[in-house]
């Protein structure tokens, strides 16, 4: 076990078969190690600076149906919201003042946004807050819209391509959504000059070992700037309510090897595994990951953006996120920067 780890840690990737051994095999003992060289390869490339991105959740409305989440257009009973421009900028405001140099705008796949409508919004943000980095994660769209997006101001987008299986794909989206029109989409955004995030859940139904090596080979070949990765966490009104969450151990093991094949990678230490365990994001830091991404969306607002059950920080104003990660981070030996936090290749 040791071996493979020490081989990945110096040439960067593995077979599917070692990792299918790695993922079979891995016990406590030889998870340490991973961390450890995770850790190592972090502190190399980024000291013990954590990048931070204020996360603004601005519409909960959805055109489409994945399975497994929350906010899917087949919950009726979700309370949807949708937020204007001037509430964003005011997200913007209060987060800048508390040294957000990101903004990440997520939202369901809604078309009442038109892409003038997010051309607008991107050039607003950039014309109060030049100095911010603007992430976008609104699901696919065609080249042409990415384009614009692009071309008014944006400067990341994150887009998980949830599974890198056909036949998985499958069974947690329904047929009018394919795999390889999400691999499509990734690649345009690459192509356009995108710093581009992608990613996959861990413990997602029906995953197995093989689909978790799969996602290793499949992030090596498309080699994006960022990896958010987190534990599947039902939702009580999806068709997965009574499916397991992931488990913590194993959302740790694949942070650690992610770090190892992508060294430079920003990874986040995600809100799902904060919400598996109260520890999970120092957790996530401790085995490689160099990112967090605390919530600015109005209070009022946040329990409605339920993608899964039980998500943490739902009550608190943003200052209090803020300060509560700085903590959580100083705890384990790490600072929170005022930085925009940007892929240096
Ligand atoms: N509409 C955008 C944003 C999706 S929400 C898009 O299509 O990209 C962001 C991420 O939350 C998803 O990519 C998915 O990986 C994750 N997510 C959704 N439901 C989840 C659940 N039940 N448990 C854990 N993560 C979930």
């Amino acid at each position: 076990m040791k071996h493979l780890i020490d081989k990945l840690y110096e040439t960067h990737q593995l077979s599917r078969d070692e990792y299918i051994h790695i993922l079979n095999g891995i016990d406590a003992a030889a998870s340490e190690y991973l961390f450890e060289r995770a850790r190592k390869v972090t502190r190399n490339n980024f000291g013990n600076a954590i990048y931070t991105r204020g996360l603004i959740e601005f519409t909960n409305y959805c055109k489409n149906n994945c399975y497994y989440c929350g906010i899917g257009s087949g919950n009726t009973r979700a309370d949807r919201y949708r937020l204007t421009l001037e509430d964003i900028l005011s997200c913007c405001s209060t987060g800048h003042e508390l040294g957000f140099r990101t903004f990440v705008l997520q939202g369901g796949e809604d078309n009442h946004y038109s892409d003038e409508d997010m051309v607008n919004i991107i050039t607003a943000i950039k014309q109060n807050y030049p100095d911010c980095a603007i992430t976008l994660s609104i699901g696919e769209k065609s080249y042409d819209s990415y384009r614009k997006y692009y071309e008014a101001g944006a400067d990341r987008y994150l887009l998980r391509h949830e599974t890198a299986n056909e036949e998985h794909y499958k069974k947690l989206h329904p047929q009018n959504l394919s795999l390889a029109n999400r691999k499509q989409c990734l690649y345009n955004l690459k192509e356009i000059g995108f710093q581009v995030g992608t990613g996959f859940m861990v413990g997602s139904p029906y995953q197995t070992t093989e689909n978790l090596a799969e996602e290793l080979l499949f992030l090596k070949e498309f080699n994006p700037q960022m990896v958010g990765i987190g534990p599947f966490i039902p939702h009580s009104e999806t068709r997965y309510a009574k499916e397991a969450a992931g488990s913590l151990e194993l959302t740790l093991v694949l942070i650690g090897l992610i770090r190892l094949l992508l060294p430079k990678a920003l990874i986040p230490a995600t809100t799902a595994l904060g919400t598996i365990n109260s520890l999970g994001r120092e957790k996530g830091i401790m085995a490689g990951a160099n990112v967090v991404m605390p919530n600015l969306s109005p209070v009022a607002v946040r329990k409605k953006y339920s993608l899964y059950d039980n998500k943490i920080c739902t009550g608190e104003e943003a200052a209090e996120c803020r300060f509560c990660l700085s903590n959580r981070m100083k705890n384990i030996g790490y600072e929170l920067v005022v930085d925009r936090g940007d892929y240096i290749g």
